[in-house]
């Protein structure tokens, strides 16, 4: 039986630090939502009741769907300017016709907490200081957690986000993991992931990956999350894996809740890279 790398105690760990330190400086953490989307609006809603259990000064900002864009542009130029605004996060996806990269390139660097300008993409390839996708980060906090070293081993990450697939593979490759990456023209799927000693799931499908997919010593991270039939599942089929596998997070009570956590604390370190504190 696999190792359960659960999420909820690193959690609360990360999140003991977040608030201890907002406690001392104030954050503050301005979202931004285009449009009525239902998914966005629900993450923007639990953001704000974890900003309030933080002690997290929360700003939102709601358009309607055919705000021009001219005005969100100046919006974000506004918070970049505000002294006091520590983080600024977009909700996605925007709506059709809007152009995502050209307006999450305006968010300034050092309040990018979602880690999505060119500016931190160059900083996590040349593992530079800056700040980085959260999903990608909880990953690399799970795996400390647990004492599992990826120096030396090989990682094979199945999805090519700029989100999750790809940030994942440089943290990994920066901590010295020899590092493939699957994608949807990946031949041959299930013998490269067979190789990995760590396995990171970051598809969208539920439950693409079976038990055997995987050889008995794969430590497995399932980013995934999905909606079937009213249950929330990963990318791996959990009860296959949990039976064949060395160590696998659970979903949910994995990933995400880390993920939450290490988005929060990416306040902090955007505090300390403005204030140097
Ligand atoms: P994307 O849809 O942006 O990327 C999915 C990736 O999977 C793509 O690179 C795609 O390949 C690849 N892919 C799709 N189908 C296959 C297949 N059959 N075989 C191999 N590769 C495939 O998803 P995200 O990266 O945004 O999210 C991935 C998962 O992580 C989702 O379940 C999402 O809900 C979850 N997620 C979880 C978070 C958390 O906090 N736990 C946060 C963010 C996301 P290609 O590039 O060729 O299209």
């Amino acid at each position: 039986m696999a190792t359960l790398l659960e999420g909820k105690t690193l959690a609360g760990q990360i999140n003991a630090v977040t608030a201890e330190y907002a406690a001392k400086h104030d954050l503050t953490l301005a979202v931004i939502q285009v449009g009525d989307d239902p998914a966005s609006g629900a993450y923007r809603e639990a953001k704000k009741r974890q900003a309030h259990r933080l002690g997290i000064i929360f700003e939102e900002y709601l358009f309607d769907t055919f705000v021009p864009a001219r005005e969100i542009e100046s919006l974000i130029r506004q918070l970049n300017s505000r002294e006091e605004i520590t983080g600024i996060f977009i909700e996605q996806p925007l709506p059709r016709g809007y152009d995502p990269v050209s307006l999450l390139e305006l968010v300034d660097p050092v309040k990018d907490i979602d880690g999505v300008t060119s500016a931190n993409a160059a900083n996590l390839y040349l593992n530079r200081p800056g700040l980085f996708p959260a999903t990608a980060e909880a990953l690399m906090r799970i795996l400390e957690f647990y004492h599992i070293d990826p120096k030396g081993k090989e990682a094979v990450i199945v999805g090519r986000s700029n989100i999750v697939g790809k940030p994942a593979a440089l943290l990994l490759l920066h901590r010295h993991a020899t590092v493939t990456i699957c994608h949807s023209r990946t031949q041959a799927l299930k013998e490269v992931v067979r190789r990995g000693d760590i396995v990171v799931a970051a598809v969208g499908k539920a439950e693409l990956l079976k038990g055997d997919d995987f050889k008995n010593e794969a430590v497995v991270l399932d980013a995934g999350y999905n909606v079937t039939e009213g249950r929330t599942v990963g990318d791996v089929d959990f009860k296959g894996a949990v039976a064949h596998v060395s160590a696998i997070t659970p979903v949910p009570g994995g990933v995400g809740s880390v993920t939450t956590a290490s988005l929060f604390h990416n306040l902090v370190k955007a505090r300390q890279l403005q204030y140097g504190t």
